[in-house]
């Protein structure tokens, strides 16, 4: 009990800074170094203020400037390809033609006229793909880092989402789609709950647009009101926003077990995305299950339930961080493998976890591993195999690309393929020397290794920082935004939480 009333005596809160940014980014530079070395934060006499999400020190003014991004057709040269496609095969060294949005060939020493970028120092993969994330949250990142998900019910689905406007959806939307962006997620699954009103989703669909990320867009219900026109506005959307599915953004339907509402998705040709979180829920949907449908967590299936996934071609997306802070229960990595199921991976939620790869990929590995070789300890004569680094690369590239219904466009390196790749830093000090691509890739590396992320030919990533992004109205705005979210939903401005059961 000690160490519960060590956690229960709050800190004396510290306000929500309000400086303005263009200070802050005043003292980004030298200045921060110079406070930094002289002992003091960045606030002066606040020794514990928020954090300023400035960039690292700029360039001094001496180093020569980083050229600017390929735009035109690039050839990467040199890297080590983890290729996803077998019939590609991976490579020490090889390069990788992009052509306007597409892969025009994978191989070593390509002959072409195409702008050369030197990737020796990289190793260049697919991006990776989220199956299911919520979005629109972006404002509230890691607000409830001890939460369970009655916390997350509460606040979140509760008391934020009552009062997100949707400046917020726009603005949460681009902060979580920056950021996976600059973590080599090239794509993500939206999973959209924010559908209050027609106006909360097309500000989220304008964010995910303005990112240039490949989004996904899984339209949800939001909270109940006359303005809520969960699911029939899906039509509008379709006609509207996702008229072809060849676009950056294409549509889904985030769903709950009313199969009416799976009718109106198939309508108009939208995979249906659901949670699943008990057993017996699949039972009576039995009828309407197929190969358009992904089950989200489901780590409480009943042996009748993962067989009608599996007979009905369904798909399991695995948010094993989330599950296992959150108390959905022990995420189904094995029961998934058992049923010749080849999971996706999700970050779920920012409220709670980060939003890389390398994270998700980390967690199902050691997680599984854990669980097979307990049982080989056991002397379980049916002990599984041990995943490997290479099956966790699968399920958070190409099977996510599968499970978002894009395995044909992504996912993979593969000649014909919308060209998201991504480039990985080998010179890094966390990684050097690199001895294995894959083993690098899921257990060396983290964010600070993504150098280049290229989304359907497009450099939205070039040598450590994303492009084309206003960076200052960005945090702006999702600085504006938690303000508000958090005064309008009554929760004190506090960076020391403490006041409901779970903060
Ligand atoms: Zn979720």
């Amino acid at each position: 009990m000690a160490k519960r009333d060590q956690f229960s005596s709050p800190a004396r809160p510290q306000e929500f800074d309000h400086e303005p940014v263009s200070r802050r980014r005043v003292l980004s530079g030298a200045a921060a170094l110079a406070a930094a070395s002289a002992g003091a934060g960045l606030f002066g006499c606040r020794p514990a203020a928020v954090p300023s999400g400035a960039p690292a020190a700029s360039t001094p003014s001496s180093a020569p400037a980083a050229p600017p991004p390929p735009s035109g057709d690039v050839v990467l040269r040199g890297a080590t390809v983890i290729s996803m496609d077998g019939d590609v095969g991976d490579f020490e060294s090889a390069d990788i033609l992009i052509e306007g949005e597409q892969i025009a060939a994978v191989g070593p020493g390509l002959e072409t006229s195409a702008e050369a970028v030197d990737a020796s120092n990289m190793i260049a993969m697919p991006g990776f793909v989220d199956t299911h994330r919520h979005m629109w949250q972006g404002s509230l990142r890691n607000i409830l880092p001890n939460g369970l998900l009655s916390d997350y019910g509460r606040d979140i689905t509760g008391s934020a989402r009552r009062v997100y406007r949707p400046e917020d959806a726009y603005i949460g939307d681009l902060v979580i789609a920056l950021g996976a962006i600059n973590a080599g997620v090239t794509t993500v699954l939206d999973w959209s709950h924010i559908g209050n009103s027609p106006e909360h989703t097309d500000a989220a669909i304008d964010g995910l647009a303005e990112s240039g990320l490949r989004s996904v867009y899984a339209y949800g219900g939001g909270v109940a009101g006359p303005d809520n026109r969960y699911p029939d506005d899906i039509r509008r959307l379709r006609a509207e926003r996702f008229s072809s599915d060849d676009q950056l953004l294409t549509l889904a339907l985030a769903a709950g077990t009313n199969t009416e509402h799976w009718a109106v998705a198939r309508e108009v040709g939208a995979p249906i995305t659901l949670h699943v979180n008990g057993s017996g829920q699949l039972l009576p949907l039995a009828d309407a299950m197929g190969p358009d449908v992904t089950y989200i967590h489901a780590p409480n299936l009943t042996e009748e339930e993962w067989r009608l996934v599996v007979d009905t071609g369904g798909h399991i997306s695995i948010a094993a961080p989330i599950e296992m802070e959150m108390g959905h229960g022990i995420p189904p990595i094995q029961q998934a493998l058992d049923h010749g199921i080849r999971p996706s991976l999700s970050t779920d939620v920012e409220t709670e976890m980060p939003g890389d790869f390398f994270t998700q990929m980390q967690s199902v590995f050691t997680l599984q591993r854990m669980q097979a070789l307990a049982r080989r300890r056991d002397g379980d004569p049916e002990a599984p195999e041990l995943i490997s680094v290479q099956d966790v690369v699968e399920f958070a590239t190409i099977q996510g690309a599968i499970d978002n219904a894009l395995g044909s466009r992504t996912g993979s390196l593969t000649p014909g393929k919308q060209a998201d790749v991504i480039l990985l830093r080998k010179d890094a000090i966390n990684v050097m020397p690199v001895n294995n691509a894959y083993g690098a890739v899921v257990l060396g590396m983290d964010t600070s290794n993504v150098d280049t992320v290229f989304i359907a030919g497009q450099a939205r990533k070039w040598q450590g920082a994303l492009t084309n992004v206003d960076l200052d109205r960005v945090e702006r705005l999702v600085n504006e935004s938690r303000d508000y979210v958090v005064s309008a939903a009554g929760w004190p401005a506090t960076l020391f939480g403490g006041y409901l059961p779970g903060h």
